[in-house]
């Protein structure tokens, strides 16, 4: 690994910043992800599989139990974040549905009944849960879902279907989106339950580390405590999004600083023309440079974020500037970098092109890059251009 690529890319001297605490969570994901990730999640990717080995290190460094306890300030979490994307995107989608979207959907609108039964086997990762609120036909505009929930004697019937739901078939629970009433409220489902059922959805190119899948619900019969009572409308649904939305946005600096650091490396042992690296040529010190600068930008960005989210100022529009931004910057970041490795980097053997291609899913996913640009362009108009 290059030495001092910490030093190297954190320009503007943040990481001084962080307390020892945070140096040390930041150290040890590290290690993690340089010990266990690296080495094998490039074979994951080819393969289409799910990462099964890395989970029993992740479940010991207890980073969702920390979450669910309080005990990680936001900017360390972030930090957390940062740092496991540097190993992959997908890694670091699984820790953020698990922790964000389900467990901060029970910890907002569950019931005692509901924290009591998910939130200790969730957090120690040793059952899994999903979120089901994107349809087939309904993707930015979940609004328009047809799933749908009707009262029967002791409960509920719950039928529709989910697509692109990450962890679909490995959860032992899904929070299932669905209108009651006209309503958008929150359901806890167990997958074991009559009519429920879950497919993979294969052949990705991005994300095939990660498991993606459907959820089928055929009149699931579910009883009254299923119902997430503090689930009032889509609302509640974007609540839990803007959590997993700071996971990304951190969580896209590292994709790049990871690229970039890999390039560096590369450049500056690959030598063409005249016995000098490639590393010493103008134009490529100027791409370098450039790679900096956004790179630094992105993290101002999160950690003023996190900021605000600590003094619980954060506003939508905030969320929105930030993942539209990282996002955005992150994959020209991936894509620059691609293009400097040459062949190599559309081989495996290194982590660009894939960091490349799992960037495209986090682009798209928890909000699509033109429609956070509708969120701030609202904001500066004030005219909400959505339909
Ligand atoms: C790997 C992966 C994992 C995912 N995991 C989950 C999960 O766990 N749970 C879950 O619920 N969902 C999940 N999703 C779904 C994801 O959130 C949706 O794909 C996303 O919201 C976009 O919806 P869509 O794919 O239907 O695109 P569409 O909404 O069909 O959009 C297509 C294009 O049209 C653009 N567009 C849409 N509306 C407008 C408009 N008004 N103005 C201008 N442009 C517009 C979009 O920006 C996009 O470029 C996942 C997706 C992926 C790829």
């Amino acid at each position: 690994m290059l030495q001092s690529a910490e030093t190297i890319l954190d320009l503007y001297e943040l990481d001084a910043e962080w307390s020892e605490e945070q140096r040390a969570i930041v150290e040890q994901v590290r290690r993690y992800v340089n010990n266990e990730v690296l080495p094998c999640i490039g074979e994951h990717h080819n393969n289409e599989t799910f990462p099964a080995e890395i989970i029993p290190t992740l479940k010991q460094l207890g980073l969702l139990e920390a979450v669910a306890s309080g005990d990680m300030d936001p900017i360390t979490y972030g930090l957390v974040m940062r740092e496991l994307e540097r190993g992959s995107s997908a890694l670091r989608s699984i820790l953020s549905v698990q922790g964000s979207l389900v467990m901060g959907a029970v910890s907002m609108f569950g019931s005692d009944e509901h924290k009591k039964t998910w939130l200790p086997e969730l957090g120690t990762m040793d059952k899994w849960g999903c979120f089901g609120l994107t349809e087939p036909d309904f993707g930015s505009n979940p609004s328009g879902m047809l799933t749908r929930a009707e009262r029967v004697s002791g409960g509920y019937k719950i039928s529709g279907a989910k697509s692109w739901i990450t962890n679909a078939t490995k959860a032992d629970m899904a929070v299932v989106w669905a209108k009651l009433d006209g309503k958008i409220r929150a359901f806890v489902v167990e997958t074991d339950r009559k009519g429920f059922e879950t497919r993979d959805i294969k052949g990705k190119w991005s994300f095939r580390s990660s498991s993606t899948g459907q959820l089928l619900m055929d009149n699931v019969e579910v009883p009254e405590s299923a119902l997430m009572e503090k689930s009032t409308s889509i609302g509640s649904a974007l609540k839990c999004l803007n959590q997993a939305r700071y996971s990304i946005v951190w969580g896209v600096v590292g994709a790049a600083r990871g690229c970039l650091e890999e390039t560096v490396m590369y450049l500056k042992e690959r030598v063409q023309f005249d016995g000098k690296p490639l590393a010493s040529h103008q134009l490529i010190q100027n791409k370098f440079a450039w790679m900096a600068a956004e790179i630094t930008g992105m993290e101002l960005i999160a950690k003023r974020l996190g900021e605000l989210k600590a003094q619980d100022q954060v506003k939508p529009v905030h969320v929105s500037l930030a993942k539209m931004n990282n996002c955005r910057k992150a994959i020209e970041v991936a894509r620059t970098c691609r293009e400097l490795l040459g062949a190599n980097g559309i081989h495996s053997e290194y982590h660009v092109g894939r960091r490349m291609v799992d960037l495209e899913t986090v682009l798209t996913y928890e909000g699509t890059e033109h429609i956070h640009s509708l969120i701030v362009g609202q904001h500066l108009t004030g005219i909400a251009a959505y339909s």
